[in-house]
């Protein structure tokens, strides 16, 4: 008898989107169709949509060493909230930072402790730690980040193109992609110099210091490098259409490039930041409406493999002052991916629910060789979430479970509201509430 079946759910699936039952055995998918025999526990599912259990391959958690800019206990628990499963969590801004074998570990035992969700690590490429990078992929990291400009924090340095060029080596003979913040760190780093002695310190002045020029030109020399070095390349936050279409061009010559880009890039514009302030600064920034238009195009026509959230929240005192250069930058958003695309892809624009499926679970476990993970299909981890589409609310504060509540999206309308997140088989949360205390495992990409 299986534990669980679900019943009368529409279930968006890679063979198409159907009513149907989904049973459960075991914390996997053990059969899908109608009219399935009972089972211990049953929940009825009438008039809502079960997709697959979203996996964020990018955020920051900061755990160890900044849990008070957030922690895996309260960023999982977001992530829960907005019917995530999984996530990767980036080499930065954790103490120390995730760049060899002990730090790795040290993570992966934090993680494992505070996480109610499954997780998975990137290992960071830095000058220096070329030497790393084979103990990293033994402890089963999904990848190796590397920032092409100045990541802000000290500890883990932009990694010139030497280096990057050496560790895409390194990260080609483990099979392992590489993941690069692509902004050109020269010409962002000349216009903030010359902003600063034109005593130009505004949104505006911030926003014209990283132009989408910048994006355009790092994506074609990373690209570049990994073709020449034959690793996979993923391109982490492209803010823009520009961008994507570079990174396309990289793949008609060759490259194995995967395209990430962020709900907030759907959802906000350059003009936002004016209006919200700290809350929506990020690197690369928010676009104008014309790049926007065309980032959705991309993502409506599956030229965009994933959509993550990039959460990377700070503590409010470091988010406030009249010098928006200074001023710490990261949007908080873990909770938000689905409801943007439900909201502003699915009922705006008529983006279709397969796609959605494919951008929040089914490419990123694909990509990052998560075997079982990522579909509504028998035999994979029981992940999902089931949603009521037509529910609409406004996100309030209330309804939040990172640990500081400044993000750009409170006081937005969404339709589409999260009934429960159920991992391998277990919810995690239900009717706007976390009912686990734990139990997340680190992800291992599978020998590729
Ligand atoms: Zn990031």
């Amino acid at each position: 008898m299986p534990d669980l079946v679900v019943r009368g759910a529409r279930l968006v699936t890679p063979a198409g989107i159907m009513r149907a039952d989904l049973a459960v055995e075991d914390g996997h998918i053990s059969a899908i169709g109608p009219e399935l025999a009972g089972a211990a526990e049953e929940i009825d599912a009438d008039g809502l949509t079960m997709l697959p259990g979203l996996i964020d391959v990018h955020l920051h958690f900061n755990e160890p060493g900044r849990e008070d800019w957030e922690g895996a206990a309260t960023g999982s628990r977001a992530l829960a909230a907005g019917g995530g499963v999984a996530y990767f969590d980036m080499p930065l801004n954790s103490t120390p930072c995730t760049v060899g074998r002990a730090e790795f570990e040290l993570k992966r035992r934090a993680l494992e402790r505070s996480s109610v969700t499954d997780f998975g690590l990137w290992g960071g490429i830095v000058p220096g730690n070329r030497d790393a990078l084979a103990e990293l992929a033994e402890c089963g990291a999904v990848g190796f980040k590397a920032f092409m400009a100045d990541s802000g924090l000290a500890e883990f340095p932009r990694a010139d193109d030497l280096t990057l060029s050496e560790g895409m080596r390194e990260a080609a003979k483990v099979n392992l992609p590489v993941a690069v913040h692509a902004e050109n760190n020269e010409i962002t780093q000349a216009l903030a110099r010359r902003a600063a002695q034109e005593g130009r310190r505004g949104v505006r002045d911030f926003l014209n210091s990283r132009p989408v020029l910048a994006e355009v030109e790092a994506i074609e020399r990373a690209a570049l490098l990994a073709r020449e070095a034959g690793t996979k390349l993923h391109i982490v936050h492209v803010s823009s259409g520009s961008g994507v279409a570079a990174a396309l061009e990289a793949r008609v010559r060759g490259v194995d490039i995967s395209i990430e880009t962020c709900a907030h890039y759907l959802f906000f514009t350059d003009d936002d930041v004016e209006r919200l302030g700290a809350a929506a600064k990020c690197a690369p920034p928010l676009r104008g409406r014309c790049e926007q238009d065309s980032l959705w195009d991309a993502v409506r026509g599956g030229n965009v493999d994933v959509v993550a959230s990039d959460h990377s929240p700070a503590p409010p005192e470091m988010k406030r002052g009249g010098d928006f250069f200074r001023v710490w930058g990261g949007i908080a958003g873990a909770q938000s991916t689905l409801a943007v695309l439900l909201e502003a892809g699915f009922h705006a624009r008529g983006l279709d629910l397969g796609r959605v499926a494919d951008l929040i679970a089914a490419i990123p476990a694909r990509r990052f060789g998560l075997r079982g993970k990522g579909a509504l299909e028998v035999g994979n981890d029981a992940d999902f979430v089931l949603v009521d589409l037509d529910a609409g609310y406004t996100l309030d504060e209330s309804m939040l479970f990172q640990r500081h509540h400044m993000t750009p999206y409170l006081g937005a309308r969404f339709r589409g509201l999260n009934r429960s997140t159920v991992l391998r088989g277990q919810t995690i949360f239900a009717d706007g509430k976390i009912v686990t205390t734990g139990g997340g495992r680190m992800l291992r990409p599978a020998a590729a």
